[in-house]
């Protein structure tokens, strides 16, 4: 029987060639501060909701400066070639991420994906520079993750399904567990090699559309 398959992919270093969310919020915010609470989230000191919000505090920035850094934002040079080939062969796909929509979606739009069905954090703009975010998915994950990954593979998956995680960090982890196939590079694979996790090394997405040229 042909395998039916369905997508999950994370944004940030991996859809887009750099963790967006980093950089904007070290960009309109204080770089000292971020990378400090990242590091206390990867400790586990407190979930990633509360990580966000200690940041979009001291952090200043409005859609406009969104919309322009969306222009010097690229992405995986295979990445278009990659929704062609899923919208080709009837793949369903999604874009799962513990960031933020403010900087997702002007950097889709900006490369004609403003169709693609995102799952991640909201933030917006209470009038000036001020953030305010929220977290649609929290109460439905793990209870680390501010939108974990791993409900939306498990939500989304039918039983005769197969799901594949694409991903690159530690944000993905708890999605990729719950895949069938995991795709990873970076600190993901890193993870997965340590904890002996399955997993498919990958550099871009023409290694993916490589992968199920010969596996539809
Ligand atoms: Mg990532
Ligand atoms: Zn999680």
């Amino acid at each position: 029987m042909k395998r039916k398959y369905r997508i999950f992919c994370d944004f940030d270093g991996t859809v887009a060639l750099n963790d967006v969310g980093n950089i904007v919020f070290t960009k309109f915010g204080n770089a000292e501060h971020w990378w400090k609470l990242v590091e206390e989230w990867r400790q586990g000191k407190f979930d990633a909701r509360e990580m966000w919000r200690r940041q979009a505090k001291i952090s200043s920035m409005n859609s406009e400066d969104l919309k322009k850094f969306a222009k010097t934002q690229k992405l995986d040079p295979f990445f278009s070639s990659f929704v062609d080939f899923c919208r080709d062969h009837d793949l369903p796909m999604y874009i799962v991420s513990d960031g933020m929509d403010a900087y997702i979606k002007p950097i889709l739009e900006r490369h004609g994906f403003s169709d693609l069905d995102v799952r991640s954090n909201r933030l917006s703009f209470n009038g000036g520079n001020r953030l305010k975010v929220d977290f649609p998915y929290y109460e439905l994950g793990c209870g680390s993750c501010a939108n974990c990954k791993g409900y939306h593979v498990k939500r989304e998956t039918k039983t005769d399904e197969v799901s594949v995680y694409i991903g690159d960090g530690y944000s993905d982890i708890c999605g990729a567990v719950e895949a069938d196939i995991i795709f990873a590079k970076k600190d993901l694979l890193t993870v997965c090699r340590e904890k002996s996790i399955d997993c498919i090394p990958y550099q871009t997405f023409q290694d993916i559309i490589r992968f199920f040229r010969q596996n539809l």
